[in-house]
């Protein structure tokens, strides 16, 4: 067993929030430059490169790229044979967001009751996912997620007559249904099967994935492409102004399901598409 005290994950969290709000990766920034050059739309083509140039000036300038630097999504991958000591390991995470927030001016967008809705002042609780895995290594991803895009969320208990094409259709009605205010360009995360709960974490984790990359289940991989063309033909564009790139890809995460069920979840991401990962 390899004992790791719970508090070693706070300041990599710190850092790895800062990193997260602050600086879009290359991959990101290659597809948004990607996108620039395939827009037909001129005004598209400015929001493209206003956007790219906003990325460019944050990162320069240690700034948040978008003022809503959102719920912080924590995803925990905790080897077997790691023994934990010290503080609650929930708390040592919380403390790393709080101090992460608090050091690098993110802005503190949390609310203690959903209904009350006092600001809880410092980004706290994060939405904590724990896998557990083979090894003895810790594997943290901070994935900030601004409400402008997690609101267009949706969920579906299709059935399995529904098959690929209800599949389908439900996607393009709530990217359709979505317009503008995931701010475009987005990245589509699908989660497909399991139970409710599992698709919708699935439709979250398929956002963790580089825009280019594709499922390694063919089939899935030949969805992910089509589902990219169709959304691209509805016109949507560049924060909604009327172009021909509004999504820069879509990622499929599928699982095992009941006989009787085809749950599928979307999670859409808007065009900052911001996450930091490392290694303990
Ligand atoms: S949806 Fe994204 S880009 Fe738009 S305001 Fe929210 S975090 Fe910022």
């Amino acid at each position: 067993m390899r004992r790791i005290d719970t508090s070693a994950v706070i300041p990599v969290i710190r850092q790895l929030c800062i990193e997260a709000c602050q600086q879009l990766s290359s991959n990101v920034t290659d597809a948004l430059r990607d996108a620039r050059a395939r827009e037909e739309s001129p005004l598209c083509q400015e929001i493209l490169a206003m956007l790219l140039e906003n990325a460019a000036f944050a990162s320069e300038n240690h700034l948040a790229c978008c003022q809503d630097t959102g719920m912080t999504v924590v995803l925990l991958e905790i080897g077997q044979e790691v023994c934990w000591e010290g503080m609650p390991l929930y708390d040592a995470v919380n403390e790393g967001v709080r101090q992460g927030y608090r050091d690098g001016y993110l802005r503190k967008s949390v609310v203690d009751d959903p209904l009350l809705r006092k600001n809880t002042g410092d980004n706290t609780p994060a939405m904590i996912h724990v896998d557990i895995v083979p090894g003895d290594k810790v594997t943290i991803t901070i994935l900030p997620k601004g409400a402008g895009s997690e609101n267009m969320s949706a969920l579906y208990m299709l059935t399995p007559a529904d098959g690929v094409q209800g599949v389908k259709k439900a996607v393009l009605e709530a990217v359709e249904r979505a317009g503008g205010k995931p701010c475009p360009p987005i990245v589509v995360g699908i989660g497909l099967g399991g139970t409710m709960d599992k698709a919708a974490f699935l439709s979250k984790k398929a956002l963790l994935r580089e825009i280019g990359a594709r499922n390694p289940k063919p089939h899935l991989a030949a969805l992910e492409q089509e589902l990219l063309e169709e959304i691209n033909k509805t016109g949507i564009g560049a924060l909604g102004m009327g172009g021909t790139v509004t999504a820069l890809d879509v990622h499929i995460e599928a699982f095992s399901t009941h006989i009787a069920c085809l749950p599928l979840a979307i999670n859409l991401q808007c065009h900052a598409y911001r996450h930091a990962c490392a290694t303990i």
